[in-house]
């Protein structure tokens, strides 16, 4: 398959689409979940058009692994979690469902669990309250 520009993460770069955004820098954008599995369920990506892993240059991927721990420092520290799970899905058969590369940061404590992939959405303001937690942490420097 090769790359679509009419996905909805490559919508949300063009700015056709709205996203709760927490973090970008030249190379990558960072943004809420918009159907969380937990609370704090950010998205990182690429702003080079890669489908998935396979497809991003060496020097993209690093910029975007670089964000992906960036990112979750905060989120963990927003959250107060006690562990972060990064997780990505290339192809269909994995599980991917966006077809423009993204990593998953998903906050881990002890006693919650995840709510299904993909299923109900969260209301705007409360991922615009995680997005503004998340914001504050990257703008205090930590
Ligand atoms: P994957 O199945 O790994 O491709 O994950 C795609 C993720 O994108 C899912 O967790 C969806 O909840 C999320 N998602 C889908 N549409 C949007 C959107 N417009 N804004 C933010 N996240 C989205």
């Amino acid at each position: 398959m090769s790359y679509r520009t009419d996905n909805v993460f490559a919508r949300i770069l063009r700015g056709e689409l709205p996203a709760h955004r927490v973090y970008e820098d030249e190379h990558t954008l960072a943004f809420m979940d918009i159907m969380p599995q937990v609370d704090g369920h950010t998205l990182v990506i690429p702003k080079y058009p890669a489908e998935d892993l396979f497809d991003l240059p060496a020097e993209h991927l690093r910029h975007t692994i670089e964000t992906t721990q960036r990112v979750a420092r905060a989120v963990r520290e927003a959250f107060a979690a006690d562990g972060i799970m990064i997780a990505q899905l290339s192809g269909a058969a994995a599980g991917q469902t966006v077809f423009h590369l993204h990593f998953h940061i998903l906050p881990r404590s002890a006693g919650i669990d995840f709510r299904l992939h993909a299923r109900d959405m969260a209301p705007g303001a409360v991922l615009a309250e995680h997005a503004r937690r998340i914001r504050d942490v990257l703008a205090a420097g930590h």
